[in-house]
Formats: C-alpha cells, structure tokens, sequence
C-alpha cells in the first residue's frame, strides 16, 4: 500500500501519552486517524479496509484530503452489511455532504447506513459513559470544526470524603449529589487551521495529547500557509512555551517536505517542548 504515498511517508502507528494513534497524513493527499482507544476515525481521506469497521467518524471540514472517503466507506460498509455509522461533520458543510451521499446512492441504486450528524463549537456527543467529544470552533478556509476528547469522572464530592459506604447511599437515595463530574482532556485536534486557532481555541494547550496540523516547516512556505490557513512551525515556535500537553503530535505536513527534511526542521523546536513533540511519520 505505502508505495502509493511519496518516499518515506505513509501509514504511521504512535502511542502517544498512553493513546495510540494510527494513520496516515500528508497535506492535500490523504488524512485519517484510527483513535482505536476511543473507537472513533478522525478524518478520511479514502476508505482503506482497516477503517470500516469504525462506527463513529469525526470530520472536521470538507476538504477532499479529509472527506473524500465518506461516499467509498459508506458503500463498502453496505456491502459488508454494518450497522449505521454516524458521520460528524460541521453544520455548515452537513447539507453539501448530505446530497452528495444522496447522489452517490442514486449512481449505485443502493441505499447506505449512515447518519450525517451536523455539528457546532460546543456541542458535546457522548462517546461511552467515560468518554465524551466535545465540538471546538475550527479556523480555516472552509468551514471546520475541531475534536476534543475527554474522559468523564464522577468523584466523591470532598466533603463526604471519609464517610462510610451507607451514609453515601443514604444521601444518594435522598436525592442529595454525592459526587460530582470532572472531565480530563484526552485529546485535541482543531483540523486544518491556520494560527488563529490558538486564541480562539485555547483548550488546545491543556489537552494530555494535542493532535495538530504542521503542514508548512520553512521560511521559504511562510506565505503559503498562511494563504491557505495552516499552520508553519513559527506559529509553534512563537507559543513554545504554552503547550502543557503531555505530548504535541505535529502532523499533516505537505509532501513537498522528505522525512528527514522534516526531523531536521523540527530541531528548531526549544526544550522543555521538543521532548513532548511526536511527528506523524512512518
Ligand atoms: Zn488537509
Ligand atoms: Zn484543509
């Protein structure tokens, strides 16, 4: 498969903080992210065997790197007789990706089981009981919208810290709060964007794992990205010292740039940061 991809880019398989992350992403080619800890595909730029099977699709705008794959997973989900897959795309491209599935049913005189599923900054899709998608407002060129995961908790309130079992299932049963929710930030991933993600968006610094888009490395590219809204290592290298992420995988770099062009170039990148920093590479 890898020898459709540019020399030394391909399928990638990290584990990064403790969440395994796999796929291939290379700026206008092909993105997809297996999140296999959280059942969920983040993005598809086509439909490769080992993502059917994923049921929840996370798509954060409707650029054919991202999308492309949708009306080929949907059909080839038909065919292996799957339950509906829900597909999350922003509200704003949901009725262009509607008609499209539409019209894709109508070429092959079958009807798929997706649901499209519009989405907005600050909705919020329970994935499991301990695990909830909340919607982040995305910055792009078309419309976008970014991804964050997060673990549920309910804790014991602290004031009943230290009572036994039956008072606590007293109180509960009264109908008094005995715990109360706290959520801790698995995962980021704003989509393609250019830097003005990082005011509009600041949840991206305190996720455990920010997932971000570094699709330009050079001085040459500065221009380039920001015309087409992505972000270039400067704009990391200008809020080093924001990230609190445990680690910052830096991916969807375009493919004018080798691997070892990109390892060179990320060198730039300052400790207490550059240990934290994982590129998305074979
Ligand atoms: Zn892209
Ligand atoms: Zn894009």
């Amino acid at each position: 498969m890898s020898h459709d991809y540019p020399p030394g880019r391909g399928r990638v398989s990290l584990e990064a903080a403790g969440i395994p992350i796999e796929g291939v992403s290379i700026a206008g080619h092909e993105s997809f992210y297996k999140l296999p800890g959280f059942r969920t595909l983040l993005e598809f730029g086509r439909a490769p065997e080992d993502v059917l099977g994923f049921s929840t699709v996370c798509v954060s705008h409707g650029h054919l790197d991202h999308i492309a794959g949708l009306a080929h997973f949907a059909s080839r989900r038909r065919l292996q007789g799957l339950p509906t897959a829900r597909i999350l795309v922003p509200a704003e491209a949901a009725p262009d990706a509607t008609e499209w599935l539409r019209a894709c049913e109508r070429l092959e005189r079958i009807e798929y089981d997706v649901e499209i599923v519009p989405v907005s900054p600050g909705d919020r899709v329970r994935l499991r009981n301990d695990l909830e998608l909340a919607i982040l407002p995305g910055r792009h060129r078309v419309p976008t919208v970014g991804f964050l995961f997060s673990e549920v908790r309910q804790k014991l309130l602290p004031e009943l810290a230290g009572k036994g079992g039956r008072e606590i299932a007293a109180l509960r049963e009264s109908g008094a709060p005995v715990t109360r929710r706290e959520e801790i930030p698995l995962l980021a991933y704003p989509g393609d964007c250019g830097d003005e993600i990082f005011d509009a968006c600041p949840e991206l610094f305190r996720a455990r794992v920010l997932l971000l888009e570094c699709s330009f490395l050079l001085p040459e590219d500065r221009d380039r990205a920001r015309e087409y809204a992505h972000i270039h290592l400067d704009d990391v290298l200008a809020r080093a010292d924001r990230f609190e992420n445990e680690a910052v995988v830096l991916t969807h770099f375009s493919q004018r740039y080798d691997p070892d062009e990109i390892r060179r170039a990320l060198r730039a990148i300052p400790e207490p940061l550059a240990e934290r920093i994982m590129p998305f590479l074979p």
